[in-house]
């Protein structure tokens, strides 16, 4: 069972629940073993709820035989360090959140819990969800399932690697500048992004609230489809969540894209983007038009300005959204202060870490007086032309296809010290973000190396439902997907 498992996806392990193929208690035994047997060498967990996650296994299974249902029922997920959920640590990848213990769970939590979800464990990431690597974790980095010596990506990073290692059935994480697509991009995983407000933030630590929607990562296009549905509406406590009507996503139906617009953003494919990601993009492309897609070249003249307006907006928010890790109501309080003032520099000084530090920094200069509109003004507007650009270019086509990421993962270590060649590696996801809209990662394939590259697909706000049909067919037609790291993996950690 314990290998097989690591195969699966939620789709087929709920039809093996239901069928009693296998049971829930048996499904969360396997996938502790995987995580015992692999975990010493990725760490992806930086949290395991195992005894819990048992007992609710037992539940599930006693409730499943007294004849009750749910759509997820006894079905494991691993979450990322940024949501609550009730009863668990949540750190996000931070000291200064030593000993918080969640009061609550956040609403997409809740929703999966509704339908009989257990919680397995949390996930490693990069403090704050700031990174590319998930090298900035006060937990130590996660490696690359494909190979050791290589960054998962962040800063989903703890839950790609779960996913793609087999250590988790599909996990949760955030996105505020491709935090859930690079990551999965970089381990060979489906990550979706939701339109801005259709997935409550409630409960979801904020790093950018303009910016930050909760995302899946997992096996497959079918598999984000179904956390969508049952994620995805109103939540009153998110005043920023979309009134949309409950949607039941698919992407099941439809096995050609006759009809589609496909649209590839010229600046996109306008040099910076390795040669072997630019190779496997086309090919991917083709498959697209073979398909019966029509593929047609547009712009969005704005895209270069897209990383500067990101990072200063995102530090920005992050700057104030943190002011409240102050020693007083939340984990970590430095020792011995003698009066406040101390106690709160202190404890931030010792809780933060060292990009955490850079952006509070960075995002503080920019919102203070006489530097607020030549900084977050302006990044302001330009965020409003970049969002034009999008507008329009949907205009003349149903989707955009752009690669993730313009590398594949690089070596860890590689570009710590280098943030601003971090910050570039971010160019084809932050503008999603920027402007609001849904974006969809799929495996089209693999470097000389063997390194996963991922195709991402851009859709208007709410377009999640012709995401899933690109990427269903592109799944159903490809075998990327199914893919696995072989184990034990290629670097030294071994
Ligand atoms: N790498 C980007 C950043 O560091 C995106 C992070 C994210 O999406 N949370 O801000």
């Amino acid at each position: 069972m314990r290998n097989e498992v690591t195969h699966w996806t939620l789709a087929e392990t709920c039809r093996h629940l239901e069928a009693g193929d296998c049971c829930s208690v048996e499904l969360v035994e396997a996938l502790l073993a995987v995580i015992a047997e692999r975990d010493p060498l990725i760490h992806s967990y930086i949290y395991l709820n195992a005894e819990e996650a048992l007992d609710a296994a037992r539940e599930a299974d006693a409730s499943r035989a007294a004849g009750k249902g749910g759509r997820l029922l006894g079905v494991p997920i691993a979450v990322k360090d940024v949501l609550n959920v009730r009863g668990q640590p949540c750190r996000c990848g931070s000291r200064i959140l030593k000993g918080y213990t969640a009061p609550y769970d956040a609403t997409v939590i809740a929703r999966l819990r509704a339908e009989g979800a257990i919680f397995l464990g949390r996930t490693n990431m990069d403090e704050f969800a700031m990174g590319s690597t998930t090298e900035n974790s006060a937990e130590g980095p996660t490696r690359n399932p494909w190979n050791l010596e290589r960054v998962p990506g962040g800063s989903s990073g703890g839950s790609a690697a779960a996913v793609a290692a087999g250590e988790a059935l599909a996990a949760l994480g955030s996105d505020t500048g491709g935090s859930v697509r690079q990551p999965a991009a970089f381990c060979g995983c489906t990550g979706l992004k939701p339109t801005y407000g259709l997935l409550s933030r409630y409960g979801l630590v904020a790093y950018a609230s303009s910016l930050d929607q909760v995302g899946t990562l997992t096996k497959d296009v079918e598999d984000a489809a179904l956390l969508l549905s049952v994620m995805a509406g109103r939540d009153p406590h998110d005043s920023t969540s979309l009134d949309t009507p409950s949607v039941h996503y698919s992407a099941v139906e439809g096995f050609d894209l006759r009809g589609l617009r496909l649209g590839l953003p010229k600046e996109y494919f306008e040099g910076g983007m390795e040669w072997e990601v630019e190779r496997t993009i086309q090919a991917a492309i083709a498959v697209c038009r073979e398909l019966g897609a029509e593929i047609r070249e547009v712009s969005l003249p704005h895209t270069a300005l897209a990383i500067p307006t990101y990072y200063l907006i995102a530090c920005a928010e992050a700057s104030t959204n943190l002011a409240r890790y102050d020693g007083v109501r939340y984990g970590y309080r430095t020792p011995d202060a003698a009066d406040v003032e101390t106690l709160h520099s202190r404890t931030r000084a010792e809780g933060f870490g060292r990009e955490v530090k850079r952006r509070i920094i960075l995002g503080t200069y920019a919102l203070s007086r006489g530097y607020y509109e030549e900084y977050y003004g302006r990044a302001q507007r330009v965020r409003t032309l970049i969002r034009r650009d999008f507008e329009e270019a949907f205009r003349n086509c149903d989707a955009l296809l752009t690669p993730t990421t313009p590398t594949a993962a690089y070596p860890l270590g590689e570009r710590v010290e280098d943030p601003l060649r971090m910050y570039l590696g971010d160019v084809y996801t932050v503008p999603a973000n920027l402007a609001g809209l849904c974006g969809l990662t799929v495996p089209c394939g693999f470097t000389k190396e063997l390194l996963p590259v991922g195709l991402q697909m851009l859709g208007p706000a709410l377009g999640e439902s012709v995401l899933f049909r690109v990427g269903g067919a592109f799944q159903k037609a490809t075998a990327w997907h199914r893919q696995r790291p072989p184990f034990p993996v290629a670097g030294s950690a071994r």
